[in-house]
């Protein structure tokens, strides 16, 4: 069985001192890719450094967390295209953060969706408490409506009727740790989103497992979420590992 991280932050604090060995784990638990979204303008280049690693594939883009740092489209552009990234990550919005500045958010994310529909290359979304405003910006740039490059809501960890939503814009969902747990309200959407449109992600080391705490969480651990995601769907985990790895090679271009 074959499975892809779509999500982990293999650069950050403690996991990043153990990248390698980190790497060489996931690589012996059968995790063949992974995909490392950038956050801050900071980590851009900590992010450059993993590109060069085979099987490691990288994102670039401005985070909404980092919405005050001074963005600019043409070192975007210019760093997404050096790179060979192969997503706009990762972006977004999210209201739920001490002083957010939702306007300079949606700016920030309309000018990142722009490089991304121009360049052809999916985005990483981070969403919490503006999916309405997210959705809109998504419309405004052609999602739904004609071949937009597509892209995944990570982490997704809603109901039902909001990832459809999403499925109807082409977009995939991105489930990690919050299936593994009982009372998680992305269980419901886990079942019901069409094989077609399932990644698996990690997010090391942001969100724990059961069981796992984050700081632990390394890019196995989606072997874990791939056999969470099976007992829920009533499927085989090598059907789960299957279905996953093709539509992020596809998403991806991996
Ligand atoms: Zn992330």
């Amino acid at each position: 069985m074959e499975f892809i991280d779509t999500h982990c932050h293999l650069y950050d604090g403690a996991l990043g001192r153990r990248a390698q060995a980190a790497l060489a784990g996931a690589r012996a638990a059968g995790i063949t890719d992974v995909v490392v979204p950038a956050h801050d303008l900071a980590s851009w280049a900590a992010v450059r450094r993993f590109g060069v690693q085979a099987g490691v594939h990288i994102a670039l883009g401005l985070h909404p967390w980092s919405a005050h740092e001074p963005f600019e489209a043409a070192r975007l552009r210019d760093e997404l295209q050096t790179s060979r990234a192969v997503a706009v990550g990762e972006i977004g919005l999210d209201s739920r953060i001490d002083g957010a500045d939702l306007p300079r958010q949606s700016r920030l994310l309309a000018a990142q969706l722009e490089i991304a529909v121009e360049l052809g290359l999916p985005v990483i979304l981070h969403c919490r408490g503006a999916f309405e405003e997210l959705i809109a910006a998504l419309r405004n740039h052609g999602y739904g409506r004609r071949a937009a490059p597509g892209g995944v809501v990570h982490a997704f960890s809603r109901g039902p009727e909001l990832a459809e939503r999403f499925i109807e814009l082409g977009l995939h969902l991105g489930f990690g740790g919050a299936v593994t747990r009982p009372q998680s309200r992305a269980r419901r959407a886990a079942v019901t989103t069409p094989a077609g449109r399932l990644l698996l992600e990690t997010d090391a080391p942001a969100i724990g497992l059961t069981g796992v705490q984050p700081q632990d969480v390394e890019p196995r651990h989606v072997r874990d979420v791939a056999l969470a995601l099976a007992a829920l769907r009533g499927e085989t985990v090598e059907r789960v590992a299957e279905v996953t790895t093709a539509n992020a090679r596809t998403l991806f271009r991996i």
